[in-house]
């Protein structure tokens, strides 16, 4: 029997998490019966800075079942970072796992028990795997199909169709605390870990209620985020660019000399505008492409706190 915590990041999620609170304990209750989990076992949500009465209605659950606790994050952290937090919490709470899930629960939990047998043959972290997604909107689903091709190209290693639906034994949380990222991606940081992985599959579901809490502009700093951190090879491109741009200036530097000898004058006002045009916008995404870099170097030397706790109900 294991001590397992389940941990629920909630970004303003009032409008979900009674109904998810209750379905999550039913769970745990069936995994304590079927001889799984130990009644010592919680469900820990830790509210990421929510504006709305997602920590009231924490507060009331805890107040009327054991099985609930509830960490307040001080600002919004982020989707990863909560994930972190509770993952960190559970392991000083001594727990033999902890399962993450977000707290619409489109991740199917009853995947929850065979993630268990696996984690009882030896298996130290067992990934969710969304192997159909048809109730994602088109956008979602074909953003998400780009963002683990890209990943792929880049050499990184990501799980396809594995987001942060994961069980995770208490070697690999240890491990977790040796990796000081500011800007955290765990997709690959649990791949790059090694250890025995298992995986399981489900259909990923629909969001019962509320909305999204990923805009885009958070979808695209965790995709960057995952490149940057993960990934040297957009900084090589770079490289070849720089080669390439140089051998087509010398084969037009040969060209020139060559109209010059012959006498030939060069009529060449368009082809000037149009080099300093082109590379003038390779040069700027090249800075961009470093700037992204410098910019988390930046980030991560100020080792600035990944997560601040304001409030803890156990
Ligand atoms: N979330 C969070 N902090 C944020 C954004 C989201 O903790 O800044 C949580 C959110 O409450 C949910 C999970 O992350 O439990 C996934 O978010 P959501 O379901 O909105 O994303 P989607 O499923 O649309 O990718
Ligand atoms: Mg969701």
């Amino acid at each position: 029997m294991k001590r397992v915590a389940f941990v629920i990041p909630c970004y303003n999620e009032e409008q979900i998490l009674n109904e998810s609170s209750e379905k999550l304990v039913k769970k745990l209750i069936d995994l304590i019966n079927s001889g799984l989990a130990t009644e010592q076992s919680f469900i820990l949500f830790v509210d990421d800075g929510s504006f709305d009465k997602t920590w009231d209605i924490i507060y009331t659950l805890t107040q009327n079942s054991n099985f609930y606790k509830g960490l307040k994050l001080s600002n919004n952290f982020g989707h990863q970072a909560a994930i972190l937090t509770g993952m960190e919490y559970a392991l000083e709470k001594d727990v033999d796992c902890a399962v993450t899930i977000d707290a619409d629960l489109q991740d199917d939990i009853s995947v929850i028990n065979e993630m268990f047998e696996l984690f009882n043959k030896g298996s130290e972290i067992i990934y969710g795997i969304r192997d159909a997604r048809n109730e994602d909107s088109f956008f979602k689903r074909n953003s998400a199909l780009l963002f683990y091709k890209l990943m792929n190209l880049m050499g990184a290693n990501v799980i396809f169709n594995h987001a942060d639906f994961r069980l995770v034994g208490s070697k690999a949380l240890k491990a977790l605390k040796s990796y000081n990222e500011n800007c955290l991606f765990l997709r690959g940081i649990f791949p790059h870990m090694g250890f025995k992985t298992a995986k399981v599959f489900y259909g990923r579901k629909k969001r019962e209620a509320g909305y999204s809490q990923y805009t885009l502009k958070k979808m695209l700093k965790l995709a960057l985020n995952g490149i940057v951190a993960f990934s040297a090879i957009p900084l090589r491109f770079i490289s070849a660019l720089g080669f390439l741009t140089t051998f087509i200036a010398l084969g037009v530097l040969l060209y020139a000399l060559c109209v010059k000898i012959t006498g030939n004058s060069i009529a060449g006002w368009a082809s000037i505008v149009i080099a300093i045009v082109l590379f003038g916008g390779v040069q700027l995404l090249c800075l961009g492409i470093i700037g992204e870099y410098l910019s988390r170097v930046y980030i991560e030397v100020k080792r600035r706190p990944r997560y601040i706790i304001d409030e803890v109900i156990d």
